[in-house]
């Protein structure tokens, strides 16, 4: 018999009732450290009590208007946005395959009001993923997504990740842009060399082509920057964002120079719910945390001090991790044993990872974490890597 929730996932038997900073609890009280932050959302931790005095105080004044009218909480978070970004204008939206979902309108509608409505293809790379949606299943154009549910949209045309001379060889009279993750998180924390992104930006110029950078994981502090791309000191023309930004309450946004939403006039796009009082309020808060003094720095000091302990439980494991990589607070641990068996491995000391594609288990703390919680990770995944090594008899 079908289970009451659509069962699409494959879910833990655990659930969790409290949270708080780095940590959640069952109802019985035992505590998790929590190294998944529910896949790079609760970047502020559970429970901040700057996000829940926003919520809660917003709560009790109007939850839901509708983007007919003024929203002033809504042009509030798009004025900071854009002060601290590329970015000239922004669409909000409720998740992160609706901010890609508007990437690819805009991108399209940018060449149709340019008279050059032929250029609509998309090139996007191997490994990538960028939500669930039926364009966003053919942009990421991974088969185990894509399965049952033809007819694929046109538009994508993939090349595999990071290949620079695919990529030249690629580009036609119908390309409209490249859509691309800084560092892939899905696919397996794959990041692309800074080099590989401005060689990016370069062909974009040189062909009159949109960079659209789906941030959705990587922002918002994540990787140690803002943006991702801001290791790479170049700027996209569109990016999508979502997860971090809410700190747990749906948020997305698609940040856009002008010239690339050119297209995007009164009635060319919408959404009932996107960027409503209550997530606005949250997100506003979540910048003020991100945003305030040395708060990034401690994100980059942190992961730091969480990757060189990384590499010496490698050195350690030799025969349960094959490699560390990643940016920032975005780590990945390339495993030799299944990837599931180090989570579940971990999962039995109480730590919570993500599991990503490539045999990676990724580590996407809370950006609060300290020191401490890093110290206390690393015990964990030690014992969870000794409970997987053969003892030599
Ligand atoms: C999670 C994710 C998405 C999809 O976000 P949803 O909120 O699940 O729609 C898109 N792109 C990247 C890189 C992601 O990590």
């Amino acid at each position: 018999m079908i289970t009451p929730v659509l069962p699409t996932y494959n879910r833990a038997q655990v659930s969790f009732v409290r949270g708080e900073g780095a940590r959640v609890f069952t109802d019985d009280g035992t505590a998790f450290l929590d190294f998944g932050a529910g896949v790079a959302v609760t970047s502020c931790g559970h429970a901040h009590p700057h996000l829940v005095k926003a919520l809660t105080e917003q709560a009790q004044k109007i939850w839901h208007t509708s983007n007919i009218y003024q929203m002033p909480g809504q042009e509030k978070l798009a004025r900071r946005l854009i002060e601290s970004t590329f970015a000239e204008t922004v669409f909000f939206c409720n998740s992160g395959a609706e901010a890609l979902e508007c990437s690819i309108k805009m991108a399209r509608r940018h060449h149709f009001v340019n008279g050059a409505p032929e250029r609509n293809q998309i090139i996007t790379f191997e490994g990538a993923f960028h939500g669930r949606t039926l364009a966003t299943i053919s942009a990421g154009g991974q088969e185990k997504y894509l399965e049952g549910f033809a007819p694929r949209m046109p538009g994508f045309v993939q090349l595999p990740f990071g290949d620079m001379q695919a990529l030249a060889a690629a580009i036609t009279p119908e390309t409209a842009g490249i859509l691309i993750e800084p560092v892939q998180g899905e696919g397996g924390i794959r990041p692309l060399p800074h080099a590989g992104l401005k060689a990016l930006r370069d062909l974009c110029d040189k062909h009159g082509l949109l960079l659209i950078l789906d941030e959705v994981q990587t922002g918002v502090g994540r990787t140690g920057k803002l943006f991702a791309h801001e290791w790479a000191g170049i700027t996209p023309d569109i990016m999508a964002v979502a997860k971090g930004i809410g700190g747990g309450f749906p948020l997305g946004a698609c940040l856009a120079t002008e010239n690339a939403a050119k297209g995007m006039t009164a009635g060319t796009h919408g959404s009932t719910f996107g960027g409503n009082p209550l997530a606005t309020a949250v997100g506003n808060a979540v910048l003020d945390v991100v945003l305030a003094d040395g708060f990034l720095d401690n994100v980059r000091d942190t992961a730091l001090y969480l990757k060189q302990k990384l590499a010496g439980l490698k050195d350690a494991h030799p025969e349960v991790i094959e490699d560390i990589r990643g940016e920032g607070l975005m780590l990945g641990i390339k495993c030799k044993v299944p990837n599931t068996s180090l989570q579940a491995a971990a999962v039995a000391e109480k730590l919570l990872t993500i599991g990503a594609g490539d045999n990676v288990v990724r580590l996407l703390p809370p950006l609060v974490i300290t020191r401490a919680d890093v110290d206390e990770a690393l015990q964990k995944l030690d014992r969870a890597c000794k409970a997987l090594t053969p003892r030599a008899a």
